[in-house]
């Protein structure tokens, strides 16, 4: 599985995330709220009013805490997919600054699928292409291309870098569509990654369940999809999200 070279990490994230959410909410209930009250909000406050408040669907609330995750090693296919989510900020190496590192092994340079690795001959054949590119943008360089230029060449399994900053709310968003078995695999392996990652943070660990962040079947008990479901799908996917949600 190409993921082994693929790195999620979780670096920032709103202070005192879910102690946020919970004061923020509560301004809409509760007549006595005051700015000063957000340095006594404890654990013992969010666990008893954020489960409620989020099973009402007020999600809103979700919007005031945001997470920054590292993305390393994924492909141009994968990043474009990721950027597609357009209520958040991403920040991507550039192929216009950066000359491409080109001496390195192919896997290294460019994600090759599974399905294409597993069958020996297609993936001799996939390598020699992607050496073909590989020196074709270094000889265009080497004459005066411009690396903005000659980017054009790399195929679109050019492994790429990204920033990723998401509000809660839109993490739900992407991980009900990315987490799902139906999503394409490398996107699919990115979202488990992050929601691993927060769920890494025992103090977090709670939300997974309260806000329900993860599959569409998972958020809404269902497969929205319906016939396209993969046979066994919901008791898969079921029993990943509770492994990392916990009880
Ligand atoms: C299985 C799958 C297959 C796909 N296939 C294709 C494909 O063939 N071609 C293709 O082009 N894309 C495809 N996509 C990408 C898809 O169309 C979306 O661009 C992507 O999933 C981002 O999600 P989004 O638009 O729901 O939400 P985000 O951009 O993450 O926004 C979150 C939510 O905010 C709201 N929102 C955001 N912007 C607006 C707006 N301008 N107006 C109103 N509401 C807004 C919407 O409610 C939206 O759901 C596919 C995605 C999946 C998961």
């Amino acid at each position: 599985m190409d993921g082994i070279k693929i790195k999620v990490k979780l670096i920032n994230y709103t202070p005192r995330p879910l102690e946020t959410i919970t004061w923020a909410a509560l301004i809409s209930y509760w007549d006595e709220w005051e700015s000063e009250v957000f340095e006594r909000v404890t654990m013992d406050d969010v666990e008893k009013h954020l489960p409620k408040v989020l099973s009402y669907g007020h999600e809103s609330i979700l919007e005031h805490a945001v997470f920054t995750f590292a993305i390393e090693g994924i492909s141009r296919v994968t990043s474009h997919q990721l950027v597609r989510h357009r209520l958040a900020s991403y920040t991507q190496r550039s192929q216009r600054y950066i000359r491409e590192e080109l001496s390195r092994e192919i896997e290294e340079l460019f994600v090759i699928p599974e399905s294409v690795s597993d069958k020996p001959k297609l993936y001799q054949r996939w390598k020699k292409m992607l050496e073909e590119a590989v020196r074709l943008y270094k000889e265009s360089v080497e004459c005066g291309v411009s690396c903005e230029d000659a980017r054009y060449i790399l195929p679109q399994g050019v492994r790429t870098k990204i920033v990723v900053t998401m509000n809660l709310r839109e993490l739900k968003h992407f991980f009900g569509l990315r987490t799902c078995e139906r999503a394409q695999w490398e996107i699919n392996h990115v979202a488990w990654k992050m929601l691993e990652e927060i769920a890494k943070v025992e103090k977090l660990k709670p939300v997974i369940k309260w806000a329900k962040l993860g599959p569409r079947c998972i958020q809404l008990g269902y497969c929205p999809e319906k016939e396209l479901m993969p046979e066994g799908c919901f008791k898969r996917t079921r029993e990943r999200w509770n492994r990392i949600a916990g009880d």
